[in-house]
């Protein structure tokens, strides 16, 4: 127990160290890395290790999109389900729920941030019309692939580690994706600037005005949306593990 701390401490401080995450969410990561060290042992510590780890090295590709620093809500978006999953060990669910949710975050992670810099104008998951690029639920067809690459090395990670068998994985990390996609055209909250017309995922808007809801529910926002998606990605794994 106090190597799991050291440990936990240690990771979280080098992740805020070289600008991964904020002080915050060092504390949240730190909290996660814990549980997960603590009840799944340090093969399952290597899994999320490396999701954070390959999802930091994606955030700082050129060009440079903002701030990469993770927060805690951001944190806790992608890690609560995972770490919950972990707490759960040995219950015969926990494993596969665990590389599931770990692969789901990894999935939109990387399509999200190879996408946005690479793949082109998106389009809505649904109906495909062109959208602005940042947009939540928008698509590209490179982010997608590179969705479908995280889940894949996600899967085989998972198997490598012992933890669960490559195909449920890497199909959850895709269908997780897919439901954060879905989730983000649907149901999460978009905000339109009743000065200048610029829309975004926050009622407050660059030029300083506030913005009116334009669809989805107003307390919906994106890190809702990827915990919800981890939970997608979750159980399905636990669905199609045999
Ligand atoms: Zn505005």
């Amino acid at each position: 127990m106090p190597g799991a701390l050291v440990a936990a401490t240690l990771l979280s401080a080098v992740a805020w160290r070289v600008g991964a995450l904020s002080a915050d969410g060092a504390v949240a990561g730190a909290a996660v890395g814990f549980a997960v060290i603590l009840t799944g042992g340090w093969s399952w510590a290597g899994l999320l290790l490396a999701f954070v780890v390959a999802g930091s090295l994606a955030s700082r590709l050129p060009p440079a999109a903002g701030p990469p620093r993770r927060t805690t809500r951001q944190v806790l978006a992608n890690g609560t389900v995972a770490a919950l999953a972990a707490l759960a060990h040995p219950a015969a669910w926990a494993a596969p729920g665990f590389a599931g949710a770990v692969a789901a975050a990894w999935a939109d992670t990387w399509s999200s941030e190879f996408g946005t810099r690479y793949g082109g104008p998106p389009r809505r998951v649904v109906g495909l019309q062109p959208v602005d690029p940042g947009t939540s639920g928008g698509v590209t067809a490179l982010g997608s692939a590179a969705g479908v690459a995280a889940a894949a090395l996600c899967g085989l990670l998972a198997a490598a580690f012992g933890i669960a068998p490559v195909p449920s994985t890497a199909a959850a990390g895709v269908l997780g994706a897919l439901a954060d996609s879905l989730l983000g055209a649907t149901v999460q909250a978009a905000f339109r600037c009743t000065r200048c017309g610029r829309r975004g995922e926050t009622p407050r808007c660059a030029c300083g005005a506030r913005g009116e809801l334009e669809r989805g529910l107003r307390w919906l926002d994106n890190d809702a949306v990827n915990l919800l998606a981890t939970a997608v990605g979750a159980l399905a794994a636990v669905a199609l593990h045999r």
